[in-house]
Order: C-alpha cells, then sequence, then structure tokens
C-alpha cells in the first residue's frame, strides 16, 4: 500500500477519516460526505492513535498503522474468531477474548491479537469446562458465555504468573536455552549511517560476539539472518517462534535529528494504555536496560512497551535494545570500538542470567561478570 500523509486525498483517506471517527479520535463528519482530505486534524488524530499503540509517532498511515487501525475496529462479538492456520485473524476483538480467557485461568498465550493455535486451544478447553460445543470458534454463543463470566480484575498477571512459572521450571541453568539474536537490518538495508558508521554492520558485528558468549555457556544461539540478508520483522519473528526460541533479542541502533539525542532504550511488548504486556519481556527489558547503563554509562533512556511486529508477533519474550545514537559523536565513537561491543555482549548475557535466576542472585547490578556466569554454570550442574 501506498503511506498516506498531510495533504492526501481519495478513498483510502476517506476510510482512516471515518475509522478514526468511529474511534472516537476525530469529531464525525456533519452533513454531507466525508471531505475526504488528509488535514492537519487527522494528522493529529493519527499522532494519537499511534502514541496510544506503541506505535511510532510519526503522523503517517503505513502499513503498521493501517493495520492497528483496522485491528482497532473490530469488537469482540462483531465477527465469528477461528483459528486460520495460513492468515490468521488479528484485532481488538482476539485481545478481548485472549484477556477474557486469561482472566478465567485458561492460556491463551500472550494477549497480542492474534488469533493463533495457543489461543484456539485454550478457547475449547474453555468450551469443554463451560458446556458449550467444542468447535474452537468464538461465535455468539462462547462470547454470551464470555460477557456472563467476565467481570472481574483486569488480566495481565496470570500471564506473568504462568510464564515465571514456566522460567522456574527449566532451571537456572543457561544450558540448554535457546535463544533467538536478531542482527538489524541487513544487506540492502543498512540501518542508520552516519560518517561511514553503518548500523547494519555494528549490529551484526554485536551479535556474533554476543553469539560466541552464549555458546560458550551451554545456550543455544540462532541469528535471524546471515551479513547479506534482510528478513522483514515478521520472518524474524516467525523464525523464532519455528526455531521454540526461549527469547529474541532483536539488536539495534538509534538516530535522531538532534546530535544530542544519546543513550540506550529497551523495549518489550505492551501498550501503555492495556494490560497486555508480556511480562518476561518487561521484565527482561528492564534487566538489559540496568546492566548496560550500569557498565558502559550510555545515558539511560529507559524500558517502554511496543507493539512492533517482531515484539508482536513471537511468541516468546522478545526485547529489542536500541544501543546508543549513531547521530550522536560520542555514542558513535564508543561504539565504533570493538572493546566497547565487548562490554555491551558480557552486559546481555548476564542480563538473561539475571532473567534465568529470578532474582536468586544478589551481586549488584554491572558487578557480575562473564566469568562469574561461567562458574555458576559449572557449579549448577547435576
Ligand atoms: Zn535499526
Amino acid at each position: 500500500m501506498r503511506v498516506l500523509r498531510r495533504g492526501d486525498e481519495g478513498p483510502a483517506v476517506a476510510e482512516v477519516r471515518s475509522t478514526l471517527a468511529a474511534l472516537g479520535l476525530m469529531p464525525p463528519a456533519e452533513g454531507q460526505a466525508e471531505p475526504a482530505v488528509f488535514d492537519p486534524v487527522v494528522e493529529h488524530a493519527i499522532r494519537a492513535f499511534q502514541q496510544q499503540r506503541g506505535l511510532i509517532t510519526d503522523g503517517l498511515v503505513g502499513p503498521a498503522t493501517y493495520r492497528a487501525l483496522r485491528d482497532a475496529t473490530h469488537q469482540l462479538g462483531g465477527r465469528p474468531l477461528a483459528y486460520l492456520v495460513s492468515a490468521p485473524l488479528t484485532g481488538d476483538d482476539v485481545v478481548t477474548l485472549q484477556e477474557r480467557l486469561l482472566e478465567l485461568g485458561y492460556d491463551a498465550g500472550r494477549a497480542n491479537g492474534v488469533f493463533g493455535q495457543q489461543t484456539e486451544l485454550a478457547l475449547r478447553i474453555f468450551q469443554r469446562d463451560y458446556g458449550l460445543t467444542v468447535d474452537g470458534i468464538c461465535g455468539p454463543g462462547t462470547v454470551r458465555a464470555l460477557r456472563q463470566l467476565s467481570p472481574r480484575a483486569s488480566g495481565g498477571r496470570p500471564v506473568l504468573l504462568r510464564e515465571q512459572e514456566r522460567v522456574r521450571r527449566s532451571g537456572p541453568r543457561l544450558r540448554g536455552k535457546r535463544i533467538v539474536i536478531d542482527p538489524g537490518h541487513g544487506g540492502a538495508d543498512q540501518g542508520v549511517v552516519v560518517n561511514g558508521v553503518l548500523e547494519r554492520d555494528l549490529m551484526w558485528d554485536l551479535a556474533t560476539r554476543l553469539e560466541g558468549r552464549m555458546v560458550a555457556t551451554g545456550m543455544e544461539a540462532l541469528l535471524t539472518r546471515g551479513p547479506d540478508q534482510c528478513p522483514d520483522e515478521g520472518e524474524r519473528a516467525r523464525f523464532a517462534n519455528d526455531a521454540g526460541a526461549d527469547l529474541v533479542l532483536s539488536l539495534h541502533s538509534d538516530a535522531n535529528s538532534s546530535p544530542h539525542a544519546q543513550g540506550v532504550a529497551s523495549f518489550h511488548f505492551g501498550t501503555a494504555n492495556r494490560t497486555t504486556t508480556s511480562s518476561l519481556g518487561e521484565a527482561m527489558a528492564g534487566l538489559v536496560q540496568r546492566e548496560l547503563v550500569k557498565r558502559t554509562n550510555l545515558r539511560d533512556c529507559g524500558a517502554h512497551p511496543k507493539t512492533w511486529d517482531l515484539l508482536r508477533l513471537t511468541r516468546c519474550p522478545a526485547v529489542r535494545i536500541e544501543i546508543g545514537y549513531l547521530t550522536n559523536a560520542d555514542d558513535r565513537a564508543r561504539l565504533s570500538d570493538p572493546r566497547f561491543r565487548d562490554v555491551i555482549a558480557e552486559g546481555i548475557v548476564v542480563a538473561v542470567k539475571r532473567l534465568y535466576l529470578l532474582g536468586e542472585n544478589d551481586q549488584p547490578t554491572g558487578t557480575f561478570t562473564f566469568a562469574d556466569v561461567m562458574a555458576h554454570e559449572v557449579l549448577s550442574k547435576g
């Protein structure tokens, strides 16, 4: 599709306008037909929508914003929901279904708005337990049952408990854990380029440093791409899902129009005003952030929920780390130093180890070394 922006006109703009009006983000059209112009009012509404949804707030309607707009128009009960293997249904109605199932104690997976296999399985068990027709389809009868049973505390916490239980059961050792490392960009997509420094190549280099350390501790590390490939975000997520990954770490550097912007930020799945956050992803983002800030003195730009495709479509916890701004002279110089990239790799490995220790290690942030991790692996053998 064509990216819509301020000044555009036509039927696609009319559709966007009426969707925004239906969502209450724009006053409804008065009198005659909607004027199909992408004016400043539309742009303002789009920005508000993007902010609400954890999308990049650029005021443009590209593929991600268009999909989110379409998803937002679906209310539970408005259409039957079922698992379509080739093209899974997505929408706010799916989020509501997943949240209700989770609240009721059924493991529908992460409430990410994608009707996948896990959601279908949880729905079938719910239908069986409540004496409904067990068809895995969320139709009027199932919606009625869900509504009758639903008024209770908001969801989210059951996901945390379930995920923590899974981690606890898998134990504190790194051996056998399968980590997918996702070096950003690749191939023709160079990412941020400043003064001959390429995000694509820096992240590839960092990914291989991380891979080496992970393999040394007994983890299985898989890379989403080769040095010359650039799969899209959906393909990267599918790779991680097919591999049965325990964790996905996506590596990027940032850019800004201001040369003063600098620092490190981590992102996990979720939106600011909903309960659909990935709890372990959130925990992991916090751990990565703390270790990297402590070890590198990069400015702390915080951990934030986002709905980017890689975070949304992976079944396991996923964290995207934006390490430094290549548009900032300090950050760029530091990232260009291979020793600095070793420090980053070590910090990330320690953060992963801490995730699996579930807070059982009291060594202060920034002081746990790679050698400590290796020693712990040996000690906890057997
Ligand atoms: Zn990037």
